[in-house]
């Protein structure tokens, strides 16, 4: 985001700006100006500390209102997909959500977005009213190189709240994933099924070849509206967007929205019994073959792989 965002500013030139709001977020200030902030804002409380829209949307409105920046730009996370849209609604502007690519023409923000299932991209201008805000899908932007010894301006702004006004208060978070079991958003190598998998049952011949790799078991939409894995496994627009190192979609067509979600993927391997598949467009390596056959297959040959190599005749 900084990244982008140095380049915007550098274009216009105008200040680049970060904004952190939290609990014990001073230590992050270094971070941020070694990736090119000139100012951070933080409004820190211990109150603050788990996110909550209800707290948070005033105290970003105060700091937009008091600054008046020209661009705005947040993350298209869980958070930032939260809190965009309220701040945008409070302080009556336009959003574009879900933006991969920024420029500036005309000295206006051009937020270019997928649309109509990312099959064309829409360019956006936001004409009359500041600041311009988009969020921004993840992965979508250049990281910029980090500079030692860069020291931002760190600016302290009044928190003011009255948690008993409050009608919600996060007092615990429990983590849903089942331990043991990798996340989407972390893992080296994702294995995920589609459609094709057939089953809840079926799914076991994933997970067993994502046991022996090490890996996270991702799915398509098609498979989680189907109830065989939870939400948080889902690769895609509506989704989470993942780069692992090597992404295996097993039983996938490869439709648009499956694919915007993992095609920055370094490697890609596709199992389906369909030659014509999509999927197989984008694949790095391919097998034609009815995934309940192969998954097993390549298990057992990781397995011995595993084992110490495979058994002399
Ligand atoms: C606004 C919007 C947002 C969306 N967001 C997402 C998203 O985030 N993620 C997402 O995934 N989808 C998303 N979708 C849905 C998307 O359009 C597709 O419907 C979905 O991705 C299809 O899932 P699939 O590939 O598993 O199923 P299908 O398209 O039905 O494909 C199943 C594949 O399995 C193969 N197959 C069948 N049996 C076997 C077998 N035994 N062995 C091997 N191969 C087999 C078939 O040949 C086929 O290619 C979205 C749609 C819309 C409109």
């Amino acid at each position: 985001m900084l990244g982008k965002a140095k380049e915007l500013a550098n274009e216009l030139k105008q200040d680049i700006c970060a904004v952190i709001i939290g609990s014990e977020i001073r230590k992050f200030c270094n971070v941020l100006s070694t990736f090119g902030a000139n100012k951070i804002f933080i409004a820190e409380d211990d109150a603050l500390k788990e996110y909550n829209t209800e707290i948070y949307t005033p105290i970003l409105t105060r700091i937009i209102l008091k600054h008046k920046p020209n661009i705005l730009l947040f993350p298209a996370t869980k958070i930032g997909r939260d809190l965009a849209p309220r701040v945008a609604s409070t302080l009556k502007l336009g959003l574009a959500a879900d933006c991969i690519k920024l420029t500036i023409q005309n000295g206006k923000l051009l937020m270019t977005r997928p649309v109509y299932g990312d099959n064309i991209l829409a360019d956006i201008i936001c004409p009359n009213t500041r600041p311009q805000m988009a969020t921004i899908r993840a992965k979508m932007m250049e990281k910029a190189e980090p500079k030692q010894n860069e020291s931002a301006e760190v600016i302290k702004e009044p928190v003011n709240i009255n948690v008993d006004s409050f009608k919600t208060i996060v007092k615990e978070k429990k983590k849903t994933s089942i331990p043991g079991v990798k996340s989407i958003d972390e893992a080296d190598i994702i294995i995920s099924g589609g459609r094709g998998v057939g089953s809840k049952e079926t799914f076991k011949f994933i997970e067993e070849l994502a046991d022996v790799l090490n890996a996270a078991v991702g799915a398509s939409r098609a498979a989680v509206e189907a109830g065989w894995k939870p939400k948080s496994c889902q690769v895609g627009q509506s989704g989470t967007t993942v780069s692992p190192k090597i992404y295996i979609a097993c039983g996938i067509s490869g439709t648009t929205q499956h694919l915007v979600g993992m095609k920055g993927s370094d490697v890609i391997i596709a199992i389906n019994k369909d030659p014509e598949a999509p999927i197989f467009e984008v694949a790095n390596y391919g097998i034609v073959g009815d995934l309940k056959e192969v998954v097993p297959l390549l298990t057992k040959a990781l397995k011995e792989k595993k084992m110490g190599g495979y058994k002399i005749q």
